[in-house]
């Protein structure tokens, strides 16, 4: 737990007007602003608390009592005044020293403003992030407006300095917050802070000095491309205000599944069925790859989940398309149903020969049956 007396630097015994300078020095010297030290803005609240309870002799003295969980049991809020109530620390800054000189620090709405990126999500086949594709898509982004150039008002007039804050884009008023009354330096209502109202706004744009556009753009999606890959496409988002830089549109690519094909990064998996005796003898078999069909050796003497592979069948490296992953098929050996009768003869002998001895009673009772069924 923090003592608040520490934090503040005061003695148990400090008056109020102690408190309130000592906050006003510290404060100044812990604004985030001003030091960029990481911890800046936590010892920036922490004094925000320390100083609230402090000036309070209800919350004073149950926190000389009983410290900061006296404070919590008694039902005060201990989150400080920078916590919910006042919005955000820039507000509290100017609400306390707006008068103070330090009120710079709100963003100027003349200066540069970049244009923000747009994303796409796009949807492609599986084969077309594997090899590439051209896609066309529709995208909706502002641009600046051709009528006026981006200056919002119609050709051959000016925009003319704002009277209620004769151009300077701030009107100073007088704020009732807990802690007294304080001057405010706030964003002129009537300009929004620009200091200039634009009288004869562009017919185009309604004076915003861009224009919602629609575009058609070809995307160039390379081979090896997967689910999430992102392509930027740069000065297609939206433009800046003020010569800010125009944005860029971020294409996010989403790759739809393979009904036969698994993909893990540049590989290929699919599943290959194997009969007994082509398992037992081995064979050369055709397979569905990438490229169509191929031609897949099978040994003799496969076992079930075995990985047979086609090096170089697989996805191409993105960014170097010669170079491919592999295809792997997992061994499916399949158990034979419905045999004819040969071929129950053929597994009789073949059971016959495995057990490389005389098979038991019990077993050629089981075949007499089987053969004359
Ligand atoms: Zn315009
Ligand atoms: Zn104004």
């Amino acid at each position: 737990m923090s003592d608040f007396y520490e934090i503040l630097g005061v003695e148990k015994n400090a008056t109020k007007d102690e408190i309130k300078s000592a906050f006003r020095k510290k404060a100044r010297q812990y604004h985030p602003d001003v030091n960029k030290a990481p911890d800046a803005e936590a010892k920036f609240k922490e004094l925000g608390k320390a100083y609230e309870t402090l000036m309070d002799d209800n919350k004073r003295a149950t926190y000389d009592r009983y410290g900061e969980d006296g404070l919590k049991d008694a039902g005060f809020n201990t989150s400080g005044p920078f916590d919910g109530g006042f919005g955000d620390l820039n507000d509290i800054f100017e609400s306390f020293f707006g008068g103070f000189g330090f009120s710079e620090r709100a963003t100027n709405p003349n200066s540069p403003q970049n244009g923000a990126d747009l994303r796409l999500n796009l949807q492609i086949d599986f084969e077309e992030a594997v090899f590439g594709v051209k896609k066309e898509v529709k995208i909706s982004h502002l641009e600046t407006c051709d009528e006026c150039n981006g200056t919002g008002a119609q050709s051959g007039t000016k925009p003319e300095t704002c009277s209620t804050c004769g151009g300077t884009g701030r009107v100073q008023q007088v704020a009732q917050t807990p802690l007294g009354s304080f001057r405010q330096i706030t964003t002129c209502p009537k300009c929004n802070g620009t200091g200039k109202v634009n009288v004869n706004p562009c017919k185009k744009c309604n004076g915003d000095g861009r224009l919602e556009v629609e575009r058609k753009l070809t995307i160039n999606i390379p081979a090896g491309v997967d689910n999430g890959s992102r392509i930027g496409l740069a000065q297609e988002g939206n433009c800046g205000k003020n010569g800010g830089r125009t944005g860029d549109l971020i294409v996010v690519i989403y790759v739809k599944e393979h009904e036969k094909f698994k993909r893990d990064g540049v590989d290929i998996y699919s599943t290959v069925d194997v009969s007994f005796p082509q398992a037992a003898l081995g064979d050369t078999i055709e397979v569905d790859t990438l490229d169509g069909k191929q031609e897949l050796v099978i040994p003799a003497g496969v076992e079930q989940d075995k990985i047979l592979t086609l090096k170089g069948a697989g996805v191409p490296y993105l960014g170097s398309s010669q170079r491919r992953g592999n295809h792997n098929f997992v061994v499916k050996i399949k158990t034979p149903q419905n045999i004819s009768q040969e071929e129950k003869q053929l597994y009789k002998k073949l059971f016959e020969i495995n057990c490389n001895k005389k098979p038991s009673s019990k077993f050629i009772d089981k075949m007499k049956n089987v053969l004359h069924n």
